[in-house]
């Protein structure tokens, strides 16, 4: 057995509702499912905290960064950067942690090259108009952002065939169970379950 974790990148257009999926999964946590916190150029919203949502950087303290070979990828999204921190996520995955990236398509790509044993996982909205729907009630964005935010999502629609599987979240519950089984079986198929599988034998 491997006693590494996993490492299963989620990603999806903006609206998609992959950040909940993210949160459901983690609030049925067992102990060994981590969500990596990535850091950000982007100015942080209303709720949103330094340290848990985002690691809020400078534009230069975010150069410095990638300097510095601190990402395992990083992306520019709409105008902002975003990377994922290389020493956080691959401590945990050594520690026997599954750790969960929700990140762009980009920064899964990048991580697909770079990464054996990786899980791709892409969330679909059930429809483009039920997406425009979620990102306008939302009430974060301006009528720029959300068109701006629908133009990348048919073209990160196309990119749903990189992936390893495609969820379709019709409803949050689901999806999120969903998720869990792919896990589950991607554990066992590459040999990281820790199912005792000894404890099923005979007496
Ligand atoms: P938001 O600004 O709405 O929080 O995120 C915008 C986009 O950036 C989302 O698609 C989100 O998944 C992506 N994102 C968040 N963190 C990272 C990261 O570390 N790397 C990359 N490549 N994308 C990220």
């Amino acid at each position: 057995m491997n006693n590494n974790g996993l490492l299963i990148v989620i990603s999806g257009p903006s609206g998609a509702g992959k950040g909940t999926i993210c949160r459901e999964l983690m609030s049925h946590k067992s102990s060994d499912l981590e969500l990596s916190v990535s850091a950000t150029t982007r100015s942080p919203r209303t709720g949103e905290v330094d340290g848990v949502s985002y690691f809020f950087k400078q534009k230069d303290e975010f150069r410095k960064m990638i300097d510095n070979n601190e990402f395992i990828e990083y992306a520019q999204v709409y105008d902002n950067f975003y990377g994922t921190p290389k020493k956080y996520v691959m401590d945990k995955i050594e520690e026997g942690k599954d750790v969960i990236l929700e990140i762009d398509v980009q920064g899964a790509m990048k991580v697909k090259q770079n990464i054996q044993d990786a899980v791709f996982i892409f969330i679909m909205p059930p429809s483009m108009k039920e997406l425009k729907y979620r990102i306008t009630c939302r009430g974060t964005e301006s009528k720029q952002d959300i068109d701006k935010r629908m133009g990348n999502a048919y073209c990160e629609v196309c990119s749903a065939r990189c992936y390893d599987y495609v969820v379709i979240n019709d409803d949050i519950a689901k999806a999120a169970e969903r998720v869990k089984c792919i896990i589950i079986a991607e554990k066992c198929r590459l040999n990281r379950s820790k199912i005792d599988f000894d404890s099923f034998k005979e007496e």
